[in-house]
């Protein structure tokens, strides 16, 4: 979310330490080949060695730096990085290292309280690199295409996104025909979304989630969940009466980037807190887990 905190690739730098012991060279592999990073960028390998490569750009700046670039090289095939370079004019930055810059400027501010959490991305131009570089370059998983045949089924018309970021499943929810309002803070990610859609879609703040007078039929939370602070509290009356809420796949391994930003909270502590508001667990596909109204 883009709601709270964040970084959305499974590649930030900086949250692999080595264990004691341990053979550091063993412990992050080879140096990866291209074939490898783009398996990894497309999600096409196991998880072992997503992971062996994820501590390998960690631990090794010379093949990060490759990295970024590959993932880079992939987006700018992408409308979207064409948008970003309209939308940011002069001040758009080819190769611009947002997972590196994002984890360096959070340290620098080193936000505690929410206001603090909610003051950084409020201000955050490299979380929008993050969330476009995610979408362009083919990293972020199919969550609509996941979610589709789950939303027609259950008749959904309108649904809220929470922690919209730069609109990448908003904009597309609304081209499927659905009413959709975007909620996120006011942020340069949210006003690439406006740029995007001629404000074609409303968006409103965190704080206003809870003042909507008519719940959405669904709540769409996709990477934003880990972000909150307080689940209970971020989603007030509409996680109590939503018929319908979608969240990424909670019950494998989530692969975040730099730790720091996220509270990650087991999938049976997330299925207690729903079910307590009247939520059960549909199931998952390894990509949404799906939850509805008793
Ligand atoms: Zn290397």
């Amino acid at each position: 979310m883009s709601v709270s905190d964040i970084v959305p690739d499974p590649s930030a730098p900086g949250a692999a330490t080595t264990p004691a012991n341990s053979d550091p060279v063993a412990e992050i592999g080879a140096h990866p080949t291209a074939t490898a990073l783009d398996g990894y960028l497309y999600r096409t390998l196991t998880l072992d060695t997503m992971n062996t490569l994820r501590r390998h750009l960690d631990g090794c700046e010379t093949c990060w730096d490759r990295w970024n670039r590959h993932r880079w090289d992939v987006a700018a095939r992408h409308p979207l990085y064409t948008e970003l370079a309209h939308f940011l004019g002069p001040r758009f930055r080819p190769y611009y290292d947002s997972s590196r810059a994002l984890a360096t400027e959070w340290d620098a501010a080193d936000p505690r309280t929410d206001a603090e959490i909610a003051e950084f991305f409020r201000t955050s131009t490299s979380y929008l690199y993050n969330l476009v570089i995610w979408e362009a370059s083919g990293n972020r998983p199919p969550y609509l295409q996941s979610a589709l045949k789950i939303l027609k089924r259950q008749s959904i018309t309108t649904i809220v996104d929470v922690g919209c970021g730069i609109g990448s499943d908003a904009i597309a929810l609304a081209h499927s025909g659905f009413r959709v309002t975007g909620c996120d803070y006011d942020s340069p990610s949210r006003q690439f979304m406006t740029h995007r859609t001629g404000g074609a879609i409303t968006t409103i703040e965190p704080d206003q989630l809870q003042l909507l007078r008519t719940p959405p039929d669904a709540l769409w939370i996709i990477d934003t969940l880990d972000h909150l602070t307080s689940i209970e509290q971020s989603l007030g009356a509409a996680i109590t009466s939503t018929r319908l809420v979608i969240t990424e796949d909670l019950s494998g391994s989530r692969s975040h980037g730099t730790q720091r930003f996220h509270h990650r909270r087991p999938l049976a502590t997330v299925a207690k807190l729903f079910n307590e508001c009247g939520l059960h667990a549909l199931g998952s596909d390894g990509i949404c887990h799906f939850w509805a109204r008793y």
